[in-house]
């Protein structure tokens, strides 16, 4: 066997060049359409992973359309992407870019393809600004689009509820809580209207007739976690024992009657945080959309509840207000803090926000009254006309009745059932490690 000649060793340094030179561009692919989650699979994407969103948004008028918006997005590519996705349904997109250079993009259905200049390599920060306008929930021309949650304009306002799929009606986004990211929210209302969003009020411009309001939420957030709501609110504002900030934002009209609904916050922030760990956010506090609704949602740092809360129900369920009041707030832990990463898992909110709603009737009406609503909860879980779906398993659920009751029943009576096993001692040295764990990560 003989030395190689300077020739050959030319040659084979150029094949050695073309040849990694091509794999490098192989190696580039689009990123999926899912983020991987086998219930839901077409929620999310794949490719990167968002680290924050800036969403500005322009109100109209008569608060029925989204005159302007523009949302930034920072991510972090988790491959080299020769293309990628957000989720994104209806409105009228106007510009895409990415690093700064137009983008090319092809929609369809929820799903926005970009498609950059250049190829995004792995690990890389890249930033996608999306400019866009419209009403939410309509496409192009102006026809309604089959969906079911995310914005909503009621007349005299707007809510912004999206648990598990909304958001991306109002907002192009990774839209699964796999992907948590910070945001801020800037948005534009015509005076004398208030904007409330998650977080922390940052700053309020008044320019003419149009009011700019800043929100920051700088504790990483799921995309349905997020809400945007607007009317003539007026701010009530109360401080814990332990410091924490709570701002409630209701309507002028129903402010008295609301104030006094909410009364018991404080009291039951303190009865959670010895169970649970310090409350996980900078500030908490809920708002009242001037809207009758069969729902409440636990919103990061700002609950939403529809107006008949005041009356005494705040949902469909039959609960009272003040046992809905205490479960949203305890999902400020359970869900928002510590996030299930697959839909299937729900109850792993659900089941312990409802399970806190026993804890806060065993520390203000005493355990035999806990014991009832166990009871209570038992009956209705195993009621014949709820069969086919108050039986199914509550980390089961059927993925056309997600919120069915046993999420939340069942999920409360496998914590109950856990107490009773291993006393209480242990049990809630468990909950509380639980909340710590998932804030040292
Ligand atoms: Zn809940």
């Amino acid at each position: 066997m003989g030395w190689i000649t300077k020739g050959q060793l030319r040659v084979f340094v150029v094949v050695w060049v073309i040849v990694t030179a091509t794999m490098a561009v192989s190696a580039q692919s689009p990123g999926d359409a899912g983020i991987g989650d086998d219930f839901y699979p077409g929620l999310g994407n794949g490719g990167y992973d968002v680290e924050s969103y800036r969403i500005e948004v322009v109100v109209s008028d008569d608060l029925a359309a989204i005159t302007r918006a523009k949302t930034t997005l920072t991510a972090l590519a988790t491959q080299s992407l020769s293309s990628f996705n957000l989720d994104f349904l209806g409105m009228t997109v106007d510009a895409v870019r990415v690093n700064s250079a137009d983008a090319r993009i092809a929609r369809e259905g929820r799903e926005m393809t970009v498609t950059p200049q250049q190829t995004i390599p792995d690990g890389e920060a890249f930033v996608v600004e999306v400019e866009y306008h419209g009403v939410p929930g309509t496409d192009s021309d102006g026809d309604s689009l089959d969906f079911n949650n995310g914005w909503f304009h009621y007349g005299g306002g707007v809510l912004v509820a999206s648990e598990p799929d909304g958001s991306a009606a109002w907002f192009p986004c990774n839209d699964h809580p796999l992907d948590k990211a910070l945001f801020d929210f800037v948005i534009d209302v015509p005076a004398p209207y208030v904007a409330v969003a998650n977080g922390v009020l940052e700053n309020v411009e008044k320019d003419g007739e149009r009011i700019v309001y800043t929100w920051r939420m700088s504790h990483p957030m799921a995309t349905y976690l997020t809400t945007v709501n607007i009317n003539t609110f007026v701010e009530q504002r109360e401080v814990t024992d332990s410091g924490l900030v709570i701002r409630n934002y209701f309507p002028l009209a129903i402010a008295e009657q609301a104030a006094e609904t909410f009364a018991r916050q404080a009291e039951m922030i303190a009865t959670f945080e010895p169970l649970f760990g310090p409350f996980p956010f900078d500030v908490y506090g809920v708002v009242v959309a001037d809207v009758p609704l069969g729902f409440a949602l636990e919103t990061q740092t700002i609950s939403l509840f529809g107006r008949n809360v005041i009356s005494g129900t705040a949902t469909g369920s039959g609960a009272s207000s003040e046992s809905v009041i205490a479960h949203e707030l305890a999902h400020q832990w359970f869900g928002d803090s510590l996030t299930p990463a697959t839909w299937r898992d729900l109850w792993l909110n659900e089941g312990f926000a409802t399970y806190a709603q026993a804890l806060w009737t065993e520390a203000t009406l005493g355990r035999s009254a806990a014991d009832r609503m166990m009871v209570s909860f038992y009956s209705q879980i195993s009621s014949p006309l709820d069969a086919a779906r108050g039986t199914a398993a509550p980390g089961d659920p059927p993925p056309d009745a997600l919120f069915n009751r046993s999420v939340y029943l069942r999920g409360a009576w496998v914590l109950h059932a856990l107490r009773l096993q291993i006393g209480d001692e242990a049990f809630f040295r468990f909950a509380a490690r639980v909340c710590v764990a998932i804030r040292l990560q």
